[in-house]
């Protein structure tokens, strides 16, 4: 039997921030939209979310719940599965899902995200999002004046230093194959940051409140938050056969998708918005980033309407 392949005006892949915004913007400008989403945003293992400005501590999953409830009467459609591939069809694009389905639309915006790729380290990812953290912005509050350790890794001279704003009481693990020059040293004995020659085996304490740590060298240490740095990776599996390509962001710290100043992408009518373009936005950030796409991906359809307006009045013209 024939796959029924429904048609939108947009399709967005991804349903955080950055997508169910752009959802919003194309949904109130009356195009018909569809957001295919596998519901595992970044932040969800965190219990709240800060720096979004009067939704300060809400729990990451509600604001999106909230936003989708938003979109039903714009007439946004939201399929829960995940995107498998896409390509190029007669319509603009053709999305394979997850569940057996296909939809196609005139264009397509990546809104996908991206994955935190975390240290190999005992206890770590059961507590990652509260008690073991990265960013001093999203969960520095919520650790302030606590002892803290930071797993050493690329950017752990600076979150060192950055955490003391926070606490007085942070220690760095490091790694004693490494070796820190005598200028980060006297940084860090200046910002009275502990320096423990040993690498960080393994989290003690449940799920949900870390009690300390242990170390290469046998012993174990009290701290109540754990610093770490991610690796971040893109997965644009779903848009395989568009051959779009992936790179190492600027900071060193994993792939992004690169895109140019307006969000869009090589590929004609493949936008970008979010996390999967630019891994250093937060959540409020994210929801701009996607509002911005909306607004563009509907000024460069309502261009290709214009001229095919025009184009049909001519021939009009011509034909009396
Ligand atoms: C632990 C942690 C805590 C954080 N805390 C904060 C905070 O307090 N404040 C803050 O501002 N920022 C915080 N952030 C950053 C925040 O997570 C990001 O800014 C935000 O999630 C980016 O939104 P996004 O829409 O780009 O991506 P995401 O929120 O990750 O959403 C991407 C969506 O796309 C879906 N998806 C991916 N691939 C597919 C596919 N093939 N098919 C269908 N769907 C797909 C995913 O399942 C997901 O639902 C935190 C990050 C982490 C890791």
């Amino acid at each position: 039997m024939e796959m029924q392949t429904k048609d939108y005006d947009v399709a967005i892949i991804g349903g955080g921030a950055a997508g169910l915004s752009a959802a919003q913007a194309l949904g109130r400008s009356r195009r018909s939209v569809v957001v295919i989403d596998a519901g595992e945003p970044r932040n969800a293992p965190a219990a709240a979310m800060h720096n979004f400005l009067s939704r300060d501590g809400m729990n990451p999953l509600e604001l999106l719940k909230e936003g989708r409830g938003e979109l039903v009467k714009y007439g946004v459609e939201v399929i829960k599965t995940r995107a498998l591939d896409s390509r190029h069809s007669d319509a603009g694009f053709t999305i394979t899902l997850g569940n057996g389905t296909e939809v196609s639309a005139r264009r397509l915006i990546l809104a996908t995200g991206l994955k935190d790729q975390l240290p190999d380290i005992a206890g770590l990812a059961e507590n990652w999002g509260n008690d073991v953290l990265h960013c001093p912005y999203c969960h520095g509050w919520e650790v302030k004046d606590l002892r803290l350790g930071v797993v050493d890794s690329a950017m752990a001279m600076h979150q060192s230093q950055m955490f003391t704003q926070w606490s007085n009481n942070v220690t760095l693990f490091k790694d004693p194959n490494k070796v820190l020059a005598a200028e980060e040293l006297e940084q860090l004995e200046a910002l009275g940051v502990e320096v423990v020659e040993a690498v960080v085996t393994a989290v003690l304490g449940e799920a949900g409140s870390v009690q300390g740590v242990e170390l290469s060298d046998g012993t174990q240490r009290e701290i109540d938050a754990l610093v770490i740095m991610p690796n971040f990776d893109v997965d644009v599996s779903c848009v395989k056969s568009l051959g779009l390509v992936t790179q190492e962001h600027v900071s060193g710290l994993g792939r992004h998708v690169p895109v140019d100043d307006g969000g869009q992408t090589e590929v004609p009518g493949l936008w970008l918005a979010g996390n999967v373009a630019n891994p250093m936005a937060q959540v409020i950030m994210a929801a701009a980033d996607g509002l911005g796409m909306g607004l563009r991906v509907n000024a460069d359809l309502m261009q290709e309407e214009f001229a095919r307006k025009v184009a049909e009045l001519r021939m009009k013209k011509a034909a009396v």
